[in-house]
């Protein structure tokens, strides 16, 4: 699984660095280690992400207090790493502490245990919402606190409504947030072949939809598609590929289509806020998965540079230790 990260405001000449298709510059950076056996590459990319997006990284450091879970805190071993990025003298770092927090923290889900591979897209969203638990500590999908960092900054609010074009009829409105928008790869590649001209976000927004129709909800017998509205302006807006064909090989029509830049109001069928309509989103992170490895990749603001992950040693073994790329 791939995703791409968008926040507002340009940090730097992103539109000359970033070329589809071509070798990025990377400049080195910090790493996490993946010793053999610990499968981490998956919760390193999504650290690595998370430390090089600047609204996410200050937003922490500013944090004043959370509801500490003591060993197994994943804000605590997060904050931990994040100051060893920052302070240390080590180029590869370990990340055991949050490893550890993870298995502990989601052990009844048998997910992000210690030695197994996971998918980095969703641990990156449940360090998401965890982080919402240790500041709000309440499971809410309306959350409005100002320092809860994970819905000020990553959460987008939307309803989904559809509204029938024969007869006019219009269902309930269904409020929902979401903090990761999922994209079939399989929908987004049938769009770029038949609307070539269409932005970026105007070809994940039909990919989202299509299929998805409902019957008209006063039943007049037409089939009516969803519409979904977006009703704040979120500084980082995450997309989640995901790969649900296997019979052919889409990557590269996948990365062609990915664009640089990313308008809100392409994205989704209307936008209420006026500085989501207004704003226009930069590529800034992705993680890549290929050959049961996960790697990450940012765009580092300040040298207007694109910058790899060191999950280390490169190469990685999996569960059943046999030899991976
Ligand atoms: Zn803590
Ligand atoms: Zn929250
Ligand atoms: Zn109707």
């Amino acid at each position: 699984m791939a995703w791409a990260k968008f926040f507002r405001k340009p940090g730097g000449n992103l539109a000359k660095s970033y070329q589809p298709g071509s070798m990025l510059s990377l400049a080195p950076t910090k790493g996490l280690l993946n010793e053999p056996g610990q499968n981490s590459c998956f919760l390193n990319s999504a650290v690595q992400v998370l430390w090089q997006l600047d609204i996410f990284r200050r937003s922490l450091r500013q944090l004043p207090g959370h509801f500490c879970l003591g060993d197994s805190c994943i804000f605590c071993a997060l904050k931990g790493i994040f100051s060893q990025f920052q302070h240390s003298r080590e180029r590869a770092l370990p990340s055991d502490n949050l490893r550890h927090a993870l298995a502990e923290t989601f052990k009844d889900e048998h997910r992000f245990q210690l030695g197994f591979m996971d998918d980095a897209a969703e641990c990156f969203e449940n360090i998401l919402e965890r982080i919402h638990l240790h500041i709000v500590p309440e499971e809410t999908d309306a959350c409005t606190s100002k320092s809860c960092i994970t819905h000020q900054k990553f959460a987008m609010t939307l309803y989904e409504q559809s509204v029938c074009r024969s007869c006019g009829a219009s269902s309930d409105p269904l409020p929902f947030t979401e903090l990761v928008h999922y994209v079939s790869t399989t929908a987004l590649c049938q769009q770029v072949y038949q609307r070539r001209d269409e932005s970026f976000g105007e070809l994940l927004q039909a990919a989202s939809t299509i299929g998805d129709s409902r019957n008209c909800p006063s039943n007049c017998g037409q089939r009516i598609k969803i519409r979904r509205v977006l009703m704040n302006s979120p500084e980082i807006v995450t997309i989640g590929f995901v790969w649900d064909s296997d019979q052919s090989d889409l990557t590269e029509d996948v990365i062609r289509s990915l664009g640089p830049h990313l308008n809100l109001s392409g994205l989704f069928y209307r936008v209420t806020d006026e500085h989501a309509k207004k704003g226009e989103l930069q590529l800034v992170g992705m993680i890549c998965y290929s050959s049961r490895h996960y790697c990450a990749f940012a765009f580092h603001t300040k040298s207007a540079k694109w910058v790899g992950s060191h999950t280390l040693p490169l190469r990685h073994y999996d569960q059943n230790k046999e030899f991976t790329k």
